[in-house]
């Protein structure tokens, strides 16, 4: 397939300051966009000027919610380059999502090609300052005009670009965990490994009662026991516990995390063993209490690395490490930062 490069009138002026920037609400002045139909596959792939698009009100994805995302990040490295962290990952993954909502798989070559161009030609809103970085949103949605139930015949896949801030603004400091006893947010079976929109959309409730309550993350645990962990907010998460790294393992009901993925690499790469197995409540509140249970991080391309300092279980609040950061966690945010950056040598090739 060829790609087009249409030509761009009235680019944007560029943000004043990059550390103003709110996360997702700037976006550069191109963005990708290819169409789908059944009998003529994708076709149309072109880098437009950034602007709305025209919808069906009865459009699918509208009403059944027949969409999935990608989400990844470029940064400007120390020497100018530009790079992408582990991109073909973000694309297979795109891919898996698409087979879990009965939705077209895109070209894997072709269309992180086309990411690359895009981040090319729209170089410039790769912000320059210490910790800041152009958030890639990849996403497909389903356009067929039928109010019907079934996969749409016809999609719209585009790339958007949208430069951020320094996730740690305030400091690299733990947040507050509030375990979630009522709400789950997905189930064995269901789309949870996906990333798809109406996950999100179904997390917003639980999100809402946590922040009410003075909590910065919501953790989810297992729909079937109520009681093994699973993620925290839009990450994966990680516990340090008895001189291991313990995750819950990829079974379907947590997304498959990019940045999980090399964070247990490296922890393996530190010489510290990593277990992939079911983790209760119990199970932390008991090391938490015992001293076994010396660190807790989620990890997720927004912030790379996020401390947890305290997590609240029922009417039990806990503390982990005495709500300070740890090594592991400080180590591991700095390494993976130091590649990104290009600050340090990248020896797994995640960056392109
Ligand atoms: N879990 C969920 C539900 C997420 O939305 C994300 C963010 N994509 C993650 C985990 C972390 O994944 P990644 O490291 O690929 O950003």
């Amino acid at each position: 397939m060829e790609l087009s490069i249409l030509p761009l009138t009235q680019p944007k002026a560029r943000p004043r300051d990059e550390n103003a920037l709110a996360f997702g609400k700037t976006f550069s002045d191109r963005m990708f966009v290819m169409e789908y139909a059944t009998a003529k596959g994708w076709h149309g792939a072109r880098i437009a000027p950034y602007g709305p698009f025209s919808l069906d009100p009865a459009a699918a994805v509208l009403h059944y919610a027949q969409e999935i995302f990608e989400g990844l990040k470029a940064f400007r490295c120390q020497d100018g380059r530009i790079a992408l962290f582990r991109p073909t990952d973000n694309v297979k993954r795109f891919n898996r999502s698409a087979d879990r909502m009965c939705m077209p798989r895109v070209d894997e070559a072709f269309f992180l090609q086309a990411i690359k161009e895009l981040v090319r030609l729209e170089a410039d809103w790769v912000p320059r300052s210490e910790g800041t970085s152009l958030y890639i949103r990849p996403t497909m949605i389903a356009t067929d005009p039928y109010l019907g139930v079934r996969p749409s015949d016809t999609y719209l896949c585009y790339v958007i670009l949208s430069p951020v801030a320094a996730y740690y603004k305030g400091g690299f400091s733990p947040v507050k965990i509030w375990i979630s006893d009522e709400f789950v947010r997905s189930a064995p079976g269901g789309t949870g490994e996906a990333k798809t929109g109406g996950n999100y959309a179904a997390s917003l409730r639980a999100s809402m009662e946590a922040a009410k309550l003075g909590f910065d993350q919501v953790l989810w645990l297992d729909a079937v026991h109520r009681k093994y962990v699973e993620e925290v907010g839009s990450m994966n998460i990680c516990f340090y516990l008895d001189g291991k790294v313990v995750t819950s393992p990829l079974k379907g009901t947590i997304l498959d995390g990019i940045t999980r993925r090399s964070v247990l690499t490296l922890i393996r790469d530190l010489g510290i063993e990593v277990e992939e197995r079911a983790l209760s409540v119990e199970e932390i509140m008991e090391g938490a209490a015992s001293g076994r249970l010396v660190e807790a991080f989620g990890t997720g391309t927004a912030a790379v690395v996020s401390p947890v300092g305290q997590l609240t279980y029922r009417d039990r609040t806990i503390e982990i490490g005495g709500n300070q950061v740890g090594a592991l966690t400080l180590k591991l945010y700095e390494t993976l930062t130091g590649i990104q950056y290009g600050r340090l040598p990248d020896p797994h090739g995640w960056v392109e």
